[in-house]
Formats: C-alpha cells, sequence, structure tokens
C-alpha cells in the first residue's frame, strides 16, 4: 500500500505522526505535476489535507489528536511528492469574541500551483515563519513577494487565477516552495535574519 493509499482511507484522519520532518530527502525534491483530469486519489487527498488544517485550528479536534496549528500544507510534507497545497487562513473573532461571520478568508486545495506574476516589492511576517516539518523556532524575516498571481487547478479540474496579497500571499508562497523543495529559512538573510531592504513591507 502506497503512503498516499493509506492516508486516503475513509477512516484515516491525518495527524502529526503522518507528516515528516527536515531531513527528510521528500521535503527537498521537486515535486510532480498531478495528472489532469484530477483522479480521485489526489482529490481525496486534497480534501484529507484541508481537513487536517480544519482539524489543527479547532481546539477541541487538536488536543485530542495531539495537533500543532497549521494554516497550510504541502503534499510533500506528507511524504507525497505530487504538487498539491491546501491552504486555509481563519477570521479573526471580533472584540467581544464572538465567532466571524465567515470561519475562513482563504480557504482553498491548489493543484499544480504556479506563480505566474508577482509584485518587485518584498514583505515579511513581522513574527516570522514557522512549519509543521519544522520542530524549532527559526527567527528571521522570511523575504517573499508582497503580492502573487497564482494559478491552479480546483478539485473540479477548472483552471483558477487569484491574486494574493499579505498575509495570504505569504502562505501560499510557503507551500508552493514545499512543491519545489524550498523550505522557509532558506529565504532568511543568514548574517541579518531581521535585515530589511528597502521597500519591504513588515506584516504584523
Ligand atoms: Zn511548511
Amino acid at each position: 500500500m502506497s503512503v498516499q493509499d493509506k492516508l486516503i482511507r475513509p477512516s484515516h484522519n491525518i495527524n502529526m505522526d503522518d507528516i515528516i520532518r527536515e531531513g527528510h530527502p521528500t521535503l527537498r525534491a521537486r515535486a510532480k505535476d498531478v495528472s489532469l483530469p484530477l483522479k480521485d486519489e489526489d482529490v481525496i487527498l486534497g480534501e484529507k489535507m484541508l481537513q487536517f488544517l480544519k482539524h489543527s485550528q479547532d481546539p477541541v479536534m487538536a488536543e485530542k489528536m495531539g495537533l500543532r496549528g497549521g494554516v497550510g500544507l504541502a503534499a510533500p510534507q506528507l511524504d507525497i511528492s505530487k504538487r498539491i497545497i491546501a491552504v486555509l487562513v481563519p477570521n479573526p473573532e471580533d472584540e467581544e469574541g464572538n465567532p466571524p461571520e465567515e470561519s475562513y478568508s482563504l480557504q482553498e486545495i491548489m493543484y499544480n500551483p504556479r506563480i505566474i506574476a508577482h509584485s518587485v516589492q518584498e514583505a515579511a511576517l513581522a513574527d516570522g515563519e514557522g512549519c509543521l516539518s519544522v520542530d524549532r523556532e527559526v527567527p528571521g524575516y522570511v523575504v517573499r513577494h508582497a503580492r502573487v498571481t497564482v494559478e491552479y487547478f480546483d478539485k473540479q479540474g477548472s483552471k483558477k487565477r487569484m491574486k494574493l496579497k499579505g498575509y495570504h500571499a505569504i502562505v501560499v508562497q510557503h507551500e508552493i516552495d514545499h512543491t519545489n523543495g524550498i523550505m522557509f529559512f532558506d529565504r532568511i538573510n543568514e548574517a541579518e535574519p531581521f535585515a530589511v531592504k528597502e521597500g519591504m513591507l513588515i506584516i504584523e
């Protein structure tokens, strides 16, 4: 049984044990395009990946399943070297702690995603980045494009184009990097991790 066959069994929920960690060669490989029309196994895998993110953000499920919270997951992190990513960015609660009207500001499964255009301006998250495949903190600004246009196929197999900025742009670039064997710390200036180049946007 392949890794993918195991993960897509109806009874299986993706959990931390399914996620490979830094040092594993699959995280450094360039993943393969998925074939179109999409195979059922790839559609199901994408749905399982998104479900993992939902579980990881649900305090009760996360506690029960022992999950670290995540906003993105790429198939290579499951030791499946395919160009599939899932992203799930929650909207915050309001000031009184009520849940937002729309739960998520970004919820998408992307097949064969690629950046077709990007801003000259760069951006980084003020608090740096983390990764479910990296069990340590790596401080520093992860320098990325401030704005990107991404082209991908959705789970219906339709070609889509999405313009992203701010936190959403960062999350999607982090996940697309995984399909190219790039880790977030590769983009931190080693000599000066908190160097700010002219015009670089720091996202709070
Ligand atoms: Zn990651």
